[in-house]
């Protein structure tokens, strides 16, 4: 039987995953590893939340949940986001989702008819032209350049805007761990208010900025009406598998999302929410604590990876990941993840994996311990090197 061109488009047939899926095998077939391919935290959700998990169960909060979110849950969502934001945030604005993708898949449907144009930027995260196409729109990829720092430039969103509905843009960034700079999301920024474009903002990586602070394209003038920004707490707590996020935007879309989530997943457990809201009951300091090591091991492969001469760091501020341009190797990033993991065993994805725009790179995901992390790229300096020699 026939299935839609929606689904059966939805992912590519090489989907740039190769590396990650040959470096699981090997480790299923007992060669070890090092895994710097996803990011994941290396440890597991904070035992007092699984307490509070627990507890609510146990409690009874295992029925349907509130479909746009328990109230208590989205005034604490609220709260933190006009704090961190400066954009004042109720509980009308704010959706409660099963994490940062279901709310890309959601911002999306309300925003683009099947057909219309979303914009999006050239390094991305993987999912998001799956995401675009799977709502029966079409995706149109803005490149956003090395030589500018990934920056994206507002020129060429402009030249790509007639027509289209939507730009989603992601700061601080995966996979470049580059953060958009004040004078760039304002750039965005204009360009949605003169070419009346939704801009879908994912933030969900606003925990992990190593200098100064999160700025959300929300806050700027002109923006708030037009804007829907996604946070999640899978990286800012650690809790990836519990699958809850938010949307904040105007309080009309909120309430049409809102009916989405019914026809999709009937909300969030509320077992699920009711630990979400004592995490970030636990405050600022707790979020520190979870970033701090990704801030720590960035510092620690910039310092290593320094003494190369033939592997340059992405200029980055951002997320739990490094990019490194190795296009010294004269090597593709394809062609240099693969040898890699043949000849050291470390796992790393290949920039191709992310568009056109990051060929010639490698991201290097934080997420192994210290020890393990030196030793990896302490390997991998002395593997570019003896590439360069070989040339
Ligand atoms: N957006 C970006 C940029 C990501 O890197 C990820 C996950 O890695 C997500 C969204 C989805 O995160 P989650 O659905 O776990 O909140």
């Amino acid at each position: 039987m026939k299935l839609s061109t929606r689904l059966t488009t939805l992912t590519p047939d090489s989907d740039g995953w190769g590396v990650y899926y040959r470096a699981k095998a090997m480790i299923a077939a007992g060669t070890p590893v090092i895994e710097l391919t996803i990011g994941e935290h290396d440890t597991p959700t904070d035992p007092a939340i699984l307490d509070a998990l627990h507890a609510a169960a146990r409690a009874g909060h295992t029925g349907y949940a509130s479909v746009p979110g328990t109230n208590a849950l989205r005034d604490a969502i609220a709260a933190r986001v006009t704090e961190r934001t400066g954009v004042a945030t109720a509980r009308d604005n704010i959706l409660v989702t099963a994490g940062g993708q279901a709310a890309l898949l959601a911002t999306h449907s309300a925003v683009c008819d099947p057909g219309d144009t979303a914009l999006f930027i050239d390094p991305f995260y993987v999912t998001y032209p799956g995401t675009i196409r799977a709502v029966g729109a079409v995706p149109r990829a803005i490149a956003a350049m090395p030589e500018d720092g990934f920056q994206p430039r507002p020129g060429p969103i402009a030249a790509a805007a007639a027509g289209a509905r939507s730009l989603l843009i992601n700061s601080p960034h995966n996979p470049t761990g580059v953060i958009y700079s004040r004078d760039t999301l304002e750039g965005i920024a204009a360009v949605c208010r003169d070419q009346d474009l939704w801009l879908i903002s994912d933030e969900v990586y606003d925990t992990q900025v190593w200098h100064g602070d999160h700025l959300s394209p929300r806050a700027l003038p002109g923006m708030e009406d037009r804007t829907l920004a996604i946070g999640s707490m899978s990286k800012s707590h650690a809790m990836t598998g519990s699958r809850i996020g938010w949307i904040a935007g105007p309080e009309e879309a909120i309430d049409h999302l809102s009916n989405l989530s019914t026809h999709t997943t009937y909300g969030v457990p509320g077992y699920i929410q009711d630990a979400a809201l004592f995490a970030l009951e636990q405050g600022t300091a707790f979020e520190r604590r979870i970033a701090e090591p990704f801030r720590r091991r960035r510092d620690l492969a910039l310092s290593i990876v320094a003494k190369s001469n033939r592997i340059v760091p992405v200029p980055s501020g951002g997320a739990m990941y490094l990019m490194l341009d190795i296009r010294r190797t004269g090597q593709t990033g394809e062609g240099f993840a693969n040898a890699l993991l043949e000849s050291e065993h470390i796992g790393v994805m290949p920039g191709e994996s992310f568009g056109k725009c990051a060929a010639g790179h490698i991201r290097v995901a934080l997420t192994v311990p210290d020890d393990q992390l030196t030793d990896a790229l302490h390997r991998l300096v002395r593997f570019a090197e003896g590439l360069a020699h070989a040339a």
